[in-house]
């Protein structure tokens, strides 16, 4: 786990702060914002509680890609390119049509970092007024902010909803030291009776995990037991909740992206190129506003629509989520060895890249929403 830096008692200076855009949140969907206002000549400003790179917020598990697509293959650890899928019954292997890497965190958000142009500060956001954010050191006032905080929508609107009543999973991993060359996934209710368990190797350290679609179900029995059966050591833990569902990517004149937005898939709780795909049109629907061609009103309108265009993939993958747990294991594994067929494992995951294809970083021209929205 990547040692504390963040700057502490006298180093943490009061702040104050105008900026023309305020990005909160220095994570996957924060610096993807970041990234696509680089030459708009925008003043950025980026706070998080943590250091850039600082606390690994998952497995660091993504399609190579993403990881190509956004020139960040540096940070690439290992990679698959097949998926095996473990459940009591049967043990089965797919071919992937493309594959998945696992990337080392620090490495990768310092990359996104220097591909972008802003101000950093770490300071823990507390809340907002207006256009107004209040953070530990200090306010910070801009006429564009964004929320990439995370699953607790931090500047949202009212009564925010919390676990376990909002529409959460929660997962939890350890980092043993240790190497493999599988990445593997369990669908095993000894382990979890509605969800899976995940190892994902990252060089010479083991990502083993479990994820609850059950907000109630707690994860740290189960992720002790399965890194115990793989002999693996409980050790470097790192967790959190992911959401499982979309919620409205603007509010009160805020734009939220990544997690804040429920833009983490369910049935995966793949978040990573979904806070990447969403950050991008987010910064993208705000440099249009920036360099004049539209106003926040209209940014915030598109972006909202944007996001919500994508409601039909998650509400599918969020019924197919609340299926599995519900199939007999004899049934499902027999099921998993049936779909073992090229074409439908060509088309599944073809269709699942969809939701968010690494063809939209190149789809970028500088102006690109701006002339958009000018012809609108
Ligand atoms: C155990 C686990 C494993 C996972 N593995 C994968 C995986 O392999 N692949 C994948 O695609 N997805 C994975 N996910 C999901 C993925 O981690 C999230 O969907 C993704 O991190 C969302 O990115 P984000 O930028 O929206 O938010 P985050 O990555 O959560 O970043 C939020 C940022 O906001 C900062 N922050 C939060 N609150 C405050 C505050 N009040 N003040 C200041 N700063 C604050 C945090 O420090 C952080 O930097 C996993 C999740 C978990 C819990």
């Amino acid at each position: 786990m990547p040692r504390r830096a963040t700057k502490r008692g006298a180093q943490r200076t009061p702040l104050s702060a105008d900026c023309d855009v305020l990005i909160c949140g220095a994570s996957f969907a924060g610096l993807a914002v970041a990234r696509e206002l680089s030459d708009s000549g925008a003043r950025v400003m980026v706070v998080d509680r943590y250091e850039i790179g600082e606390r690994q917020t998952s497995a660091c598990g993504i399609p190579t890609l993403w990881l190509e697509a956004l020139g960040l293959q540096e940070a690439l650890q290992q990679t698959f390119d097949e998926l095996v899928i473990h459940t009591p019954h049967a043990t089965v292997r797919y071919d992937l049509p493309w594959t998945f890497s696992t990337f080392d965190y620090r490495t990768l958000c310092g990359l996104l970092a220097d591909q972008a142009a802003f101000r950093f500060e770490t300071a823990k956001v507390n809340g907002r007024t207006g256009f107004t954010v209040h953070t530990d050191r200090g306010d910070i006032r801009a006429p564009l902010i964004v929320d990439a905080l995370g699953w607790r929508r931090v500047l949202g609107a009212g009564e925010n909803v919390q676990p376990p009543d909002a529409l959460l999973s929660r997962g939890l991993e350890v980092h043993p030291f240790g190497s493999g060359s599988e990445m593997e996934i369990w669908i095993d209710r000894s382990y979890v009776p509605a969800g899976y368990g995940w190892s994902f190797p990252a060089d010479a350290e083991l990502r083993i995990g479990v994820g609850s679609f059950d907000p109630r179900f707690h994860v740290r029995e189960p992720t002790v037991k399965l890194a115990e059966d793989l002999k693996a050591e409980t050790v470097r833990y790192q967790g959190n909740w992911i959401p499982h569902a979309l919620r409205d990517a603007t509010q009160d004149g805020v734009f939220f992206a990544g997690d804040s937005a429920g833009h983490c898939l369910p049935l995966t709780a793949e978040g990573i190129r979904t806070a990447l795909y969403f950050g991008i049109a987010c910064g993208r629907e705000l440099r249009a506003v920036h360099v004049g061609h539209q106003t926040r009103e209209q940014a915030l309108a598109r972006y909202h629509a944007f996001s919500a265009s994508h409601a039909l993939p998650f509400r599918w993958m969020l019924r197919v989520q609340r299926l599995i747990p519900r199939v007999p294991p004899r049934v499902l594994g027999a099921s998993l060895g049936v779909i073992d067929r090229r074409r439908f494992i060509d088309w599944a995951f073809g269709h699942y890249l969809e939701v968010a294809h690494p063809r939209f970083v190149e789809q970028r021209t500088p102006t690109s929403a701006s002339r958009k929205a000018v012809a609108a």
